[in-house]
Protein backbone atom coordinates (compact mmCIF):
# COMPACT_ATOMS: atom_id res chain seq x y z
CA UNK A 1 0.00 0.00 0.00
CA UNK A 2 1.56 4.01 -0.76
CA UNK A 3 0.30 7.07 -0.11
CA UNK A 4 0.16 7.91 -3.82
CA UNK A 5 -2.36 5.47 -4.99
CA UNK A 6 -4.70 6.70 -1.52
CA UNK A 7 -4.21 10.00 -3.07
CA UNK A 8 -5.29 9.17 -6.89
CA UNK A 9 -8.21 6.58 -5.38
CA UNK A 10 -9.76 10.28 -3.22
CA UNK A 11 -8.87 12.60 -5.82
CA UNK A 12 -10.80 10.75 -8.85
CA UNK A 13 -13.85 10.22 -6.30
CA UNK A 14 -13.74 6.20 -5.26
CA UNK A 15 -14.18 5.07 -1.63
CA UNK A 16 -11.18 4.27 0.75
CA UNK A 17 -11.55 0.83 2.56
CA UNK A 18 -10.85 0.23 6.45
CA UNK A 19 -7.29 -1.01 5.23
CA UNK A 20 -6.53 2.19 2.99
CA UNK A 21 -7.67 4.71 6.13
CA UNK A 22 -5.82 2.73 9.18
CA UNK A 23 -2.44 3.16 6.44
CA UNK A 24 -3.03 6.57 6.09
CA UNK A 25 -4.09 7.65 9.82
CA UNK A 26 -1.26 5.29 11.49
CA UNK A 27 1.38 6.76 8.68
CA UNK A 28 0.93 9.92 8.85
CA UNK A 29 0.79 9.91 12.86
CA UNK A 30 4.33 8.43 12.69
CA UNK A 31 5.76 10.97 10.43
CA UNK A 32 6.07 8.52 7.60
CA UNK A 33 3.64 10.56 5.24
CA UNK A 34 4.34 14.40 5.07
CA UNK A 35 2.04 17.23 5.04
CA UNK A 36 2.22 17.91 1.94
CA UNK A 37 0.58 14.74 1.29
CA UNK A 38 -1.66 14.37 4.11
CA UNK A 39 -2.81 18.10 2.36
CA UNK A 40 -3.70 16.34 -1.30
CA UNK A 41 -5.50 13.41 0.90
CA UNK A 42 -7.51 16.05 2.98
CA UNK A 43 -8.44 18.42 0.08
CA UNK A 44 -9.38 15.14 -2.05
CA UNK A 45 -11.77 14.25 1.04
CA UNK A 46 -13.10 18.31 0.99
CA UNK A 47 -13.87 17.76 -2.56
CA UNK A 48 -15.42 14.31 -2.78
CA UNK A 49 -16.71 13.42 0.72
CA UNK A 50 -16.65 10.18 2.77
CA UNK A 51 -19.61 8.21 2.58
CA UNK A 52 -20.80 6.48 6.39
CA UNK A 53 -18.18 4.22 6.53
CA UNK A 54 -15.53 5.88 5.52
CA UNK A 55 -16.04 8.58 7.80
CA UNK A 56 -16.98 5.95 10.82
CA UNK A 57 -13.57 3.74 9.98
CA UNK A 58 -11.65 7.12 10.07
CA UNK A 59 -13.28 8.13 13.36
CA UNK A 60 -12.29 4.96 15.22
CA UNK A 61 -8.70 5.17 13.64
CA UNK A 62 -8.29 8.88 14.50
CA UNK A 63 -9.29 7.66 18.25
CA UNK A 64 -7.28 4.85 18.28
CA UNK A 65 -4.23 6.57 17.06
CA UNK A 66 -3.35 7.14 20.95
CA UNK A 67 -4.73 7.26 24.09
CA UNK A 68 -8.14 6.46 24.78
CA UNK A 69 -8.52 7.58 28.37
CA UNK A 70 -10.78 5.85 31.08
CA UNK A 71 -13.00 7.88 32.90
CA UNK A 72 -14.86 5.58 35.25
CA UNK A 73 -12.34 6.04 37.84
CA UNK A 74 -14.44 9.90 38.49
CA UNK A 75 -17.98 9.00 38.17
CA UNK A 76 -20.17 6.00 36.36
CA UNK A 77 -21.34 8.84 34.12
CA UNK A 78 -19.09 11.45 32.72
CA UNK A 79 -21.06 14.33 29.82
CA UNK A 80 -18.38 15.63 27.71
CA UNK A 81 -19.66 18.69 26.05
CA UNK A 82 -18.35 20.08 22.27
CA UNK A 83 -18.93 23.00 19.76
CA UNK A 84 -18.49 22.29 16.50
CA UNK A 85 -17.27 26.00 16.06
CA UNK A 86 -18.49 29.92 15.91
CA UNK A 87 -17.92 33.14 15.91
CA UNK A 88 -17.59 34.53 20.03
CA UNK A 89 -18.22 30.82 21.24
CA UNK A 90 -17.29 30.67 24.85
CA UNK A 91 -20.21 28.69 25.92
CA UNK A 92 -17.87 25.91 27.43
CA UNK A 93 -16.49 28.58 30.01
CA UNK A 94 -19.54 29.97 31.00
CA UNK A 95 -21.42 26.62 31.11
CA UNK A 96 -18.61 23.91 31.84
CA UNK A 97 -18.19 25.76 36.23
CA UNK A 98 -21.69 26.13 36.43
CA UNK A 99 -21.98 22.33 35.79
CA UNK A 100 -18.99 21.56 38.56
CA UNK A 101 -20.72 23.46 40.81
CA UNK A 102 -23.50 21.31 40.54
CA UNK A 103 -21.47 18.62 41.40
CA UNK A 104 -21.73 17.05 37.84
CA UNK A 105 -17.23 16.25 37.33
CA UNK A 106 -15.97 18.04 34.06
CA UNK A 107 -13.16 16.38 32.82
CA UNK A 108 -13.09 19.05 29.18
CA UNK A 109 -10.55 19.09 26.53
CA UNK A 110 -10.77 21.72 24.57
CA UNK A 111 -9.07 23.42 21.12
CA UNK A 112 -7.50 26.73 19.39
CA UNK A 113 -8.98 29.00 17.10
CA UNK A 114 -10.01 26.87 13.81
CA UNK A 115 -10.57 28.84 10.57
CA UNK A 116 -12.28 31.86 11.13
CA UNK A 117 -13.63 30.44 14.94
CA UNK A 118 -12.09 31.07 18.27
CA UNK A 119 -10.64 28.06 20.83
CA UNK A 120 -11.50 28.14 24.27
CA UNK A 121 -7.56 27.23 24.89
CA UNK A 122 -6.66 30.59 23.26
CA UNK A 123 -9.12 31.65 24.96
CA UNK A 124 -8.10 30.34 28.95
CA UNK A 125 -4.29 30.84 27.78
CA UNK A 126 -5.17 34.99 27.85
CA UNK A 127 -5.56 34.77 32.16
CA UNK A 128 -2.54 35.17 32.86
CA UNK A 129 -0.59 32.03 34.34
CA UNK A 130 -3.13 29.70 33.58
CA UNK A 131 -2.07 26.36 31.82
CA UNK A 132 -3.45 24.08 29.45
CA UNK A 133 -0.88 21.67 29.38
CA UNK A 134 -1.78 19.14 32.32
CA UNK A 135 -0.42 15.52 32.53
CA UNK A 136 -3.37 13.69 31.55
CA UNK A 137 -2.87 12.24 35.38
CA UNK A 138 -3.09 15.92 36.44
CA UNK A 139 -6.27 16.70 34.46
CA UNK A 140 -7.65 13.74 35.87
CA UNK A 141 -6.59 14.50 39.81
CA UNK A 142 -7.60 17.75 39.28
CA UNK A 143 -11.97 16.26 38.21
CA UNK A 144 -11.01 13.94 41.44
CA UNK A 145 -10.05 16.94 43.27
CA UNK A 146 -12.33 20.03 42.59
CA UNK A 147 -14.47 18.90 40.08
CA UNK A 148 -13.36 20.34 36.51
CA UNK A 149 -10.03 20.40 34.58
CA UNK A 150 -10.47 22.13 31.06
CA UNK A 151 -6.84 21.28 29.02
CA UNK A 152 -6.34 21.08 25.82
CA UNK A 153 -5.78 17.91 23.67
CA UNK A 154 -3.02 15.90 24.83
CA UNK A 155 0.15 15.05 22.81
CA UNK A 156 -1.52 12.00 23.56
CA UNK A 157 -4.90 12.08 22.71
CA UNK A 158 -6.00 11.59 19.21
CA UNK A 159 -2.96 12.48 17.90
CA UNK A 160 -3.73 11.81 14.31
CA UNK A 161 -6.66 14.30 14.92
CA UNK A 162 -4.37 17.16 16.08
CA UNK A 163 -1.79 17.06 12.93
CA UNK A 164 -4.65 17.40 10.99
CA UNK A 165 -7.01 19.80 13.24
CA UNK A 166 -3.90 22.18 12.51
CA UNK A 167 -3.28 20.97 8.99
CA UNK A 168 -6.87 21.79 7.91
CA UNK A 169 -6.82 25.25 9.25
CA UNK A 170 -3.94 26.30 6.80
CA UNK A 171 -5.21 24.64 3.91
CA UNK A 172 -8.81 26.06 4.07
CA UNK A 173 -10.42 22.50 4.52
CA UNK A 174 -12.02 22.84 7.92
CA UNK A 175 -15.88 23.04 6.11
CA UNK A 176 -16.25 19.32 5.82
CA UNK A 177 -18.98 17.29 7.34
CA UNK A 178 -16.57 14.07 7.47
CA UNK A 179 -13.51 16.14 8.43
CA UNK A 180 -15.86 17.91 11.33
CA UNK A 181 -17.63 14.34 12.31
CA UNK A 182 -14.40 12.72 12.66
CA UNK A 183 -12.48 14.93 14.34
CA UNK A 184 -14.70 15.32 17.04
CA UNK A 185 -15.79 12.53 17.56
CA UNK A 186 -12.48 10.72 17.32
CA UNK A 187 -11.07 12.95 20.51
CA UNK A 188 -14.84 12.71 22.06
CA UNK A 189 -14.48 8.98 21.96
CA UNK A 190 -10.30 8.85 22.75
CA UNK A 191 -11.20 11.61 25.82
CA UNK A 192 -12.95 9.14 27.94
CA UNK A 193 -16.84 10.36 28.39
CA UNK A 194 -19.89 7.84 28.12
CA UNK A 195 -22.09 10.50 27.16
CA UNK A 196 -21.47 13.47 24.95
CA UNK A 197 -23.71 16.65 24.22
CA UNK A 198 -23.02 18.37 21.18
CA UNK A 199 -23.59 21.97 20.11
CA UNK A 200 -23.82 22.37 16.60
CA UNK A 201 -23.94 25.32 15.30
CA UNK A 202 -25.52 26.40 12.27
CA UNK A 203 -25.53 29.83 10.05
CA UNK A 204 -22.90 32.29 8.67
CA UNK A 205 -20.53 32.40 11.74
CA UNK A 206 -20.59 28.53 11.55
CA UNK A 207 -19.17 25.99 9.38
CA UNK A 208 -22.61 24.32 8.60
CA UNK A 209 -24.48 27.15 6.97
CA UNK A 210 -27.66 25.55 6.79
CA UNK A 211 -29.89 23.60 9.14
CA UNK A 212 -30.28 20.77 7.00
CA UNK A 213 -26.68 19.79 6.74
CA UNK A 214 -26.70 20.71 10.42
CA UNK A 215 -28.69 17.73 10.93
CA UNK A 216 -26.41 15.41 8.85
CA UNK A 217 -23.64 16.29 10.85
CA UNK A 218 -25.72 15.85 13.92
CA UNK A 219 -26.96 12.27 12.50
CA UNK A 220 -23.38 11.26 11.46
CA UNK A 221 -22.26 12.48 14.81
CA UNK A 222 -24.88 10.49 16.71
CA UNK A 223 -24.56 7.10 14.72
CA UNK A 224 -21.09 7.20 15.70
CA UNK A 225 -21.37 7.99 19.38
CA UNK A 226 -24.06 4.68 19.10
CA UNK A 227 -21.55 2.34 17.72
CA UNK A 228 -19.01 3.44 19.82
CA UNK A 229 -21.22 2.86 22.91
CA UNK A 230 -21.72 7.02 23.76
CA UNK A 231 -25.00 8.32 24.44
CA UNK A 232 -24.68 11.85 22.05
CA UNK A 233 -27.07 14.36 21.92
CA UNK A 234 -26.63 16.83 19.60
CA UNK A 235 -28.26 20.91 20.23
CA UNK A 236 -28.36 22.92 17.28
CA UNK A 237 -28.10 26.16 17.82
CA UNK A 238 -28.08 29.63 15.87
CA UNK A 239 -24.60 31.32 14.59
CA UNK A 240 -25.84 33.55 12.11
CA UNK A 241 -24.60 36.37 14.63
CA UNK A 242 -21.50 35.94 17.16
CA UNK A 243 -22.59 34.61 20.36
CA UNK A 244 -23.24 37.68 22.91
CA UNK A 245 -21.14 40.79 21.83
CA UNK A 246 -17.23 40.03 22.44
CA UNK A 247 -14.81 38.15 19.55
CA UNK A 248 -11.50 37.74 20.60
CA UNK A 249 -9.99 36.38 23.52
CA UNK A 250 -9.18 38.22 25.97
CA UNK A 251 -12.51 40.35 25.05
CA UNK A 252 -14.64 36.52 25.49
CA UNK A 253 -12.91 36.44 29.26
CA UNK A 254 -14.38 39.46 30.34
CA UNK A 255 -17.90 38.18 28.79
CA UNK A 256 -17.35 34.99 31.02
CA UNK A 257 -16.56 36.67 33.91
CA UNK A 258 -19.47 39.06 33.21
CA UNK A 259 -22.21 36.28 32.32
CA UNK A 260 -20.74 33.98 35.49
CA UNK A 261 -21.65 37.09 37.69
CA UNK A 262 -25.15 37.49 36.64
CA UNK A 263 -25.08 39.58 33.37
CA UNK A 264 -26.06 37.05 30.64
CA UNK A 265 -27.42 38.34 27.04
CA UNK A 266 -30.15 35.98 26.12
CA UNK A 267 -28.73 34.18 23.56
CA UNK A 268 -26.22 33.23 25.72
CA UNK A 269 -28.70 32.56 28.52
CA UNK A 270 -30.33 30.16 26.07
CA UNK A 271 -27.72 28.59 25.12
CA UNK A 272 -26.45 27.51 28.65
CA UNK A 273 -29.67 26.28 29.57
CA UNK A 274 -30.50 24.18 26.94
CA UNK A 275 -26.93 22.82 26.49
CA UNK A 276 -26.38 22.62 30.21
CA UNK A 277 -29.86 20.75 31.38
CA UNK A 278 -29.22 17.83 28.65
CA UNK A 279 -25.82 17.32 30.44
CA UNK A 280 -27.39 17.53 33.74
CA UNK A 281 -29.38 14.91 32.19
CA UNK A 282 -27.16 12.69 31.12
CA UNK A 283 -25.10 12.68 33.92
CA UNK A 284 -28.25 11.33 35.81
CA UNK A 285 -28.67 13.30 38.06
CA UNK A 286 -32.11 14.57 37.31
CA UNK A 287 -34.65 13.85 34.23
CA UNK A 288 -36.49 16.74 34.05
CA UNK A 289 -34.94 19.74 31.22
CA UNK A 290 -37.43 22.36 33.42
CA UNK A 291 -35.94 21.41 36.51
CA UNK A 292 -32.82 21.60 35.06
CA UNK A 293 -32.45 24.86 33.45
CA UNK A 294 -33.22 26.49 37.02
CA UNK A 295 -30.61 24.61 39.05
CA UNK A 296 -28.04 26.46 36.44
CA UNK A 297 -29.39 29.74 36.95
CA UNK A 298 -29.63 29.81 40.83
CA UNK A 299 -26.08 28.74 40.46
CA UNK A 300 -24.81 31.58 38.70
CA UNK A 301 -27.31 33.96 41.05
CA UNK A 302 -25.77 32.20 44.28
CA UNK A 303 -22.08 32.75 43.42
CA UNK A 304 -21.70 29.14 42.93
CA UNK A 305 -20.45 28.59 39.53
CA UNK A 306 -18.46 31.94 39.23
CA UNK A 307 -16.67 30.54 42.56
CA UNK A 308 -16.21 27.48 40.61
CA UNK A 309 -14.67 29.11 37.93
CA UNK A 310 -12.04 30.79 40.15
CA UNK A 311 -11.42 27.33 41.80
CA UNK A 312 -10.50 25.98 38.01
CA UNK A 313 -8.46 28.79 37.37
CA UNK A 314 -6.63 28.60 40.27
CA UNK A 315 -6.04 25.17 40.36
CA UNK A 316 -4.44 25.31 36.62
CA UNK A 317 -1.79 28.34 37.80
CA UNK A 318 -3.99 31.21 36.95
CA UNK A 319 -3.98 34.53 38.75
CA UNK A 320 -7.73 35.20 39.30
CA UNK A 321 -6.95 38.46 40.46
CA UNK A 322 -7.39 39.67 36.80
CA UNK A 323 -10.91 37.50 37.20
CA UNK A 324 -11.85 39.73 40.01
CA UNK A 325 -10.79 42.98 38.46
CA UNK A 326 -10.75 42.53 34.74
CA UNK A 327 -9.47 45.81 34.48
CA UNK A 328 -5.99 44.33 34.88
CA UNK A 329 -6.16 42.42 31.81
CA UNK A 330 -4.34 43.30 28.55
CA UNK A 331 -5.94 45.88 26.63
CA UNK A 332 -5.55 46.48 22.67
CA UNK A 333 -3.59 50.04 21.83
CA UNK A 334 -6.50 51.17 19.28
CA UNK A 335 -10.19 50.61 20.13
CA UNK A 336 -12.42 52.08 17.68
CA UNK A 337 -16.01 52.54 16.81
CA UNK A 338 -18.01 51.44 13.80
CA UNK A 339 -20.34 54.12 13.00
CA UNK A 340 -23.82 53.79 11.44
CA UNK A 341 -24.13 55.08 8.50
CA UNK A 342 -27.83 54.35 8.20
CA UNK A 343 -30.98 54.06 9.84
CA UNK A 344 -33.09 51.15 10.93
CA UNK A 345 -33.34 47.64 12.05
CA UNK A 346 -30.26 45.60 11.55
CA UNK A 347 -31.01 42.60 9.32
CA UNK A 348 -27.84 40.91 9.22
CA UNK A 349 -24.36 40.88 10.17
CA UNK A 350 -22.10 38.30 8.74
CA UNK A 351 -20.94 36.42 11.83
CA UNK A 352 -18.03 34.46 9.26
CA UNK A 353 -16.65 38.18 8.10
CA UNK A 354 -16.18 38.90 11.97
CA UNK A 355 -14.80 35.97 12.87
CA UNK A 356 -12.66 36.89 9.64
CA UNK A 357 -12.02 40.59 11.03
CA UNK A 358 -11.06 39.62 14.23
CA UNK A 359 -8.40 36.91 12.57
CA UNK A 360 -6.81 39.40 10.72
CA UNK A 361 -6.37 41.94 14.17
CA UNK A 362 -4.02 38.93 15.28
CA UNK A 363 -6.73 36.85 17.29
CA UNK A 364 -6.18 33.99 15.62
CA UNK A 365 -3.63 32.38 13.13
CA UNK A 366 -2.68 32.83 9.31
CA UNK A 367 -0.26 29.85 10.04
CA UNK A 368 -0.05 26.66 11.90
CA UNK A 369 3.06 28.48 13.85
CA UNK A 370 1.36 31.85 14.55
CA UNK A 371 1.32 33.57 17.73
CA UNK A 372 -1.89 35.50 18.34
CA UNK A 373 -2.44 38.20 19.79
CA UNK A 374 -4.49 38.31 23.15
CA UNK A 375 -6.05 41.84 23.15
CA UNK A 376 -7.78 41.80 19.89
CA UNK A 377 -10.93 41.54 18.52
CA UNK A 378 -14.00 43.32 17.95
CA UNK A 379 -17.35 43.62 20.84
CA UNK A 380 -20.56 43.68 18.65
CA UNK A 381 -22.83 46.67 19.99
CA UNK A 382 -25.86 46.11 17.81
CA UNK A 383 -27.51 42.25 16.86
CA UNK A 384 -29.82 41.22 14.13
CA UNK A 385 -33.18 43.45 15.13
CA UNK A 386 -32.09 45.96 17.00
CA UNK A 387 -32.83 49.31 15.78
CA UNK A 388 -30.28 51.84 14.87
CA UNK A 389 -30.33 55.81 14.16
CA UNK A 390 -27.48 57.50 11.98
CA UNK A 391 -24.40 57.67 14.18
CA UNK A 392 -25.08 54.92 16.55
CA UNK A 393 -22.09 52.55 17.18
CA UNK A 394 -22.60 49.25 15.44
CA UNK A 395 -19.65 47.87 16.68
CA UNK A 396 -15.85 49.13 18.72
CA UNK A 397 -12.55 47.20 16.58
CA UNK A 398 -9.94 46.38 19.45
CA UNK A 399 -6.59 46.79 17.18
CA UNK A 400 -3.01 46.99 18.17
CA UNK A 401 -2.34 48.12 14.80
CA UNK A 402 -3.99 51.22 13.85
CA UNK A 403 -4.12 50.44 9.89
CA UNK A 404 -5.34 47.06 10.54
CA UNK A 405 -7.38 48.61 12.83
CA UNK A 406 -8.88 51.12 10.35
CA UNK A 407 -9.62 48.75 7.58
CA UNK A 408 -11.38 46.36 10.12
CA UNK A 409 -13.93 49.31 11.15
CA UNK A 410 -14.69 49.32 7.03
CA UNK A 411 -15.24 45.41 6.69
CA UNK A 412 -17.36 45.37 9.94
CA UNK A 413 -19.10 48.49 8.56
CA UNK A 414 -19.55 46.87 5.37
CA UNK A 415 -20.99 43.20 6.88
CA UNK A 416 -24.13 44.80 8.77
CA UNK A 417 -27.06 45.41 6.85
CA UNK A 418 -29.43 47.79 7.58
CA UNK A 419 -33.38 47.29 6.60
CA UNK A 420 -36.07 50.33 6.88
CA UNK A 421 -38.80 47.37 8.00
CA UNK A 422 -38.44 45.99 11.65
CA UNK A 423 -36.90 42.72 11.59
CA UNK A 424 -37.80 39.35 13.81
CA UNK A 425 -34.81 38.04 16.21
CA UNK A 426 -34.09 34.56 15.03
CA UNK A 427 -34.44 31.81 17.21
CA UNK A 428 -31.48 31.01 19.14
CA UNK A 429 -32.20 27.19 19.73
CA UNK A 430 -32.51 25.14 16.09
CA UNK A 431 -33.80 21.73 17.33
CA UNK A 432 -32.48 18.73 19.07
CA UNK A 433 -31.34 15.53 17.94
N1 LIG B 1 -14.11 21.31 16.26
C1 LIG B 1 -13.27 20.26 16.14
O1 LIG B 1 -12.77 19.74 17.12
N2 LIG B 1 -13.00 19.81 14.92
C2 LIG B 1 -13.52 20.34 13.81
O2 LIG B 1 -13.23 19.87 12.75
C3 LIG B 1 -14.39 21.44 13.93
C4 LIG B 1 -14.68 21.92 15.19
Amino acid sequence: MNIQDIIAKKRDGNKLNKEEIKYFVSEYTNGNITDYQAAALVMAIYINGMDKEETTNLTLEMAGSGDVLDLSCISKNVVDKHSTGGVGDKITLILMPIIASLGIPVAKMSGRGLGFTGGTIDKLESIPGYNTELSEEDFIKSVKNIGISVIGQTKNLAPADKKLYALRDTINCVGSMPLIASSIMSKKIAAGANKIVLDVTVGSGAFMKNKEDAIKLSNMMKDIGTLANRETVCVLTNMDEPVGYAVGNTLEIIEVVNCLRGNIPDDIKEIITTIGSYIIKLSGKNDDLEENKKMILENIKNGKAFNKFLELVQNQGGDIEYLNDVEKLEKAKYILPVISEKEGFVESLNAEKIGIASVYLGAGRMKKEDDIDKAVGIVVNKKISDKVVKGDILAYVHANDEEKAKEAVRRIKDTYVISDKEVEKEKTILGVI
